[in-house]
């Protein structure tokens, strides 16, 4: 008999074990994968930003008692002071936090040995496949086995990137157990999109400003470096909005983002760049008109400016431009492009999933639930979910403390 059986060998499921651990309890984690921490191998391109040092509601989104109560109990300087304890030293760059080592694998082997010093068994390729309340303790149960634990954890992530592990296996256990799910949608995601020769275009990188519009209302803007692809749009600032894009097509609702290129300068400073580029060059209304591309040259990446050309050739096939109807076109073009999202890409390429477990169900002091005495939550299976720069990590190691503290607290009291 455990005392604490963890499901799942994320980076949730792992700190909670040692928490548990090294208050005495007797631990077991069960993990589906062949090998636990898969998905924080890939975390921050193989570097792993593991926390931030700006770290406020606004970067993360779901319920914010929850969110604050448990960042309150594991704050992020206990999880600089946590690592820094197992050998992690910390790099602060720009205000994200990665090992000095730049190497996530060397966080997943701080966590692994600190795992086994405590004695904690971790038992790989083992997908839980049913839970059975008792009167005293779970019986826990994979293809194989059987397991038995006075309490259980559930840190089995979502959906997002099922290859690396958390493929929602769990959902119909946990329906069965009575509890609710907030819809989950993909995350920290690109967008499949219309409204732009996205072919041409793929493999630009670019400043921008992306604004969303859910049936034409503004919901959300972000600013960094957009990637342009084959399928539609990409990158760190369409992934901070993108939950709210994803809820939108959830709810079947028209979405358009609008795509401000060169945000680091005013209308007045383009405008003023447009024209004097359009009277350098002299006559554009006519059989010149071809000459866009050029006349862009060392303002914008080649491949938008080509495909700028061809949008407006397209559009005004035929007519005489003249100087300020070109520069209110290529303003346009530049500044206003707006394009139709049509889908989010598959779980499989998202980073993270919004959405989860529905907390009105669970106490958000413990993360224990109200419906399974003995059974508790922690990591993305709750619904919080962060934007980039560290916060769904730091989520998990602030979820996976709180419910470790608390199932030996209420092992205890019993
Ligand atoms: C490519 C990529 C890059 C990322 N980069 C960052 C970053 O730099 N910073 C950051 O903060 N966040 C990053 N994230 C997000 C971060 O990885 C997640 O927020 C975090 O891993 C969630 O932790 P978790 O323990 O809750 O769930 P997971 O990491 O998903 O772990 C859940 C575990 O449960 C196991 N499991 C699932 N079902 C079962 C079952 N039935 N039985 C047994 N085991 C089961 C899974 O195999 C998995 O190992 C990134 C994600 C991806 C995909």
């Amino acid at each position: 008999m455990f005392d604490v059986i963890v499901i799942g060998a994320g980076p949730a499921g792992c700190i909670c074990a040692i928490t548990a651990a090294r208050k005495g309890a007797k631990v077991l984690v069960l993990e589906k994968n062949d090998k636990p921490l898969k998905k924080l191998l890939a975390t921050g391109n193989g570097k792993c930003n593991f926390t931030n040092e700006y770290m406020e509601k606004e970067c993360f989104r779901g319920d914010s008692k929850l969110l604050s109560e448990i960042l309150s109990q594991f704050k992020k300087e206990d999880t600089l002071a946590f690592f820094h304890e197992i050998g992690i030293y910390p790099k602060n760059k720009n205000g994200y936090y990665y090992p000095s080592s730049e190497q996530a694998s060397s966080v997943a082997h701080a966590l692994l040995t600190e795992m086994d010093r405590l004695g904690i068994t971790v038992t790989c390729s083992a997908a839980v496949d049913k839970i059975d309340k008792r009167k005293r303790f779970f019986e826990i149960y994979t293809k194989e086995n059987k397991y038995f634990g006075k309490h259980v954890v559930i840190a089995s992530g979502l959906r997002a990137a099922p290859k690396l592990g958390s493929d929602g296996s769990m959902f119909g256990i946990l329906k069965e157990l009575g509890h609710r799910f907030v819809p989950i949608v993909p995350a920290l995601c690109g967008f499949y999109c219309k409204g732009a020769d996205f072919k041409m275009i793929a493999g630009v990188r670019a400043g921008a400003t992306v604004s969303v519009y859910v049936e034409d209302e503004p919901v959300a803007m972000d600013t960094g470096e957009l990637q342009l692809t084959e399928y539609g749009i990409s990158g760190i600032p369409v992934f901070q909005v993108s939950r709210f894009i994803s809820y939108a097509l959830y709810e079947k609702k028209q979405v358009k983002v609008r795509l401000t290129f060169l945000p680091e300068l005013t209308d007045e400073e383009l405008k003023s760049e447009l024209r004097r580029r359009i009277k350098r060059a002299g006559d554009y209304g006519g059989r010149n008109r071809q000459k866009i591309e050029e006349l862009l040259n060392g303002l914008l990446p080649q491949k938008l400016s080509r495909e700028i050309e061809n949008m407006i050739l397209v559009k005004n096939e035929g007519l005489k431009l003249s100087d300020d109807e070109l520069e209110k076109l290529l303003f346009d073009a530049i500044r206003n492009r707006m394009i139709l999202v049509e889908k989010a890409r598959d779980f499989e390429f998202a980073q993270i999933c919004a959405g989860g477990i529905k907390t009105e169900d669970i106490d958000i002091h413990t993360l224990e639930s109200k419906l399974v005495p003995g059974l508790s939550f922690a990591g993305e299976v709750l619904d919080i979910d962060g934007i980039c720069g560290g916060y769904n990590l730091q989520w998990a190691w602030s979820s996976g403390v709180v419910a470790g503290n608390h199932a030996v607290m209420i092992e205890k009291e019993k």
